[in-house]
């Protein structure tokens, strides 16, 4: 970490400058800030508790996901809900709740809900087939 005032290399995690002793910008910065690269001036005290709005950080050690995937439950519950219908209606409901608290990252939402309709129409339909034996 270079010194903004006299441009000496400080050790990583130096509060003042080893030369100069003018204050420096990034004390110590809290576990698990930016990871790829130094965090913005002044970020680390009062650094606002919830991310500006369009902004997502990154899982710590975990590469940033850009494009949404589809929730392998909600594609599970599709398949399984022609093949076996309770099964299907809880993947689905497992995958609807996954698209709904993913904040957009996941899709997948009309997959599920697709699949919890075919559950209960099969399940519907194997009840009225027993019934009427
Ligand atoms: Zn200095």
């Amino acid at each position: 970490m270079n010194c903004p005032r006299c441009a000496t290399i400080n050790l990583d995690g130096s509060v003042v400058c080893s030369s100069c002793g003018a204050q420096l910008p990034t004390a110590a910065p809290p576990p698990g800030a930016a990871p790829y690269g130094a965090p913005p001036m002044g970020a680390a005290p009062g650094y606002p508790p919830g991310p500006p709005p369009g902004y997502y950080p990154p899982p710590y050690g975990v590469p940033m996901q850009m494009a949404p995937s589809t929730s392998g439950m909600a594609v599970a519950g599709f398949v399984l809900s022609f093949l076996c219908a309770l099964l299907g209606l809880i993947f689905s409901i497992i995958g609807y709740n996954e698209v709904k608290n993913s904040n957009g990252m996941k899709t997948g939402g009309g997959l599920a809900l697709a699949g919890i309709i075919i559950s209960i129409v099969n399940m519907l339909l194997g009840i009225m087939i027993m019934s009427s034996k």
